[in-house]
């Protein structure tokens, strides 16, 4: 009896020890081998398994929904108008900055963040020639951009996850390219979104009435709009008209959200 207790309390030893040693072997492993993995970009959010399915169900939601986008900022001149515009009628929107304007007005995006805007990609610099001019630069233009924004904001982990090609994916501009690097987006743990209503500012030639009217025209019939508009003077100065184009989606009972929908914190 003695003796099958002495095997068997020997046996367990040599199971213990053996986990043991399997135990160090997999954190010594998993040491030596985070050293090659800490290229990988740590996010400090984490983007939805369902992000990209969300994305594309976006238009079939029962619910109206209104995403307001201003993009090519932050600019001195245009950004902190709309953001005192978005405070005072209570409404949360997203800015897809430019790398390089975040830099130079790192002030403006930290308050855009403070007060509850999203913040999101528009590339370095806004460059077609430069920006797809090899999947390296593309890369770094998207990785830079949020190193900005993180200097900005004071977290040195951020990943916007949401990119917008300057032009938007659907213009024929640079097809080729833009749709070659949609793995390199994915890889990086970003999608990309366009819009599907806007005031047309960037032509730069309509009156603040014709900009009202452009938004409701291309509003129509949409439970979901993605409002694409412009924080910059280089086009018509939409601050003019955000609050009466708020007001008109408030009253046709629109509620408006931003992409922190689609990021688990
Ligand atoms: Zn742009």
């Amino acid at each position: 009896m003695k003796i099958i207790l002495f095997i068997k309390s020997n046996i367990l030893k040599s199971l213990l020890c053996f986990t043991l040693l399997i135990v160090s072997f997999i954190i010594l492993l998993k040491n030596v081998f985070s050293n090659y993995f800490i290229m990988q970009p740590v996010y400090s959010k984490a983007i939805s398994n369902n992000l990209l399915d969300t994305i594309s169900e976006l238009a079939k939601e029962d619910e109206k929904i209104a995403y307001l986008t201003f993009d090519d900022g932050p600019t001195t001149s245009i950004t902190p108008k709309i953001l005192t515009i978005l405070k005072e009628e209570n409404v949360k929107a997203t800015f897809f900055v430019i790398g390089k304007l975040v830099e130079a007005h790192p002030e403006i995006v930290k308050m855009a963040y403070e007060e509850g805007h999203y913040i999101a990609n528009h590339s370095y610099s806004h460059n077609n020639s430069i920006l797809y001019k090899s999947k390296d630069n593309f890369i770094n233009e998207i990785k830079k951009t949020d190193i900005a924004i993180g200097n900005a904001i004071d977290d040195d982990e951020y990943c916007s996850h949401v990119f917008r090609f300057p032009n938007g994916f659907m213009s024929t501009l640079y097809k080729t390219q833009k749709e070659n690097y949609l793995p390199l987006l994915k890889e990086m743990d970003y999608f990309y979104i366009d819009w599907n209503c806007l005031n047309n500012d960037s032509m730069g030639k309509y009156s603040n009435y014709q900009l009202l009217e452009n938004m409701k025209q291309t509003s129509k019939g949409k439970n979901t709009l993605v409002i694409l508009m412009h924080d910059t003077k280089d086009v018509s100065d939409s601050s003019f008209v955000l609050k009466d184009s708020i007001e008109y989606l408030k009253a046709q009972g629109y509620i408006f959200k931003n992409f922190y929908e689609f990021i688990d914190n």
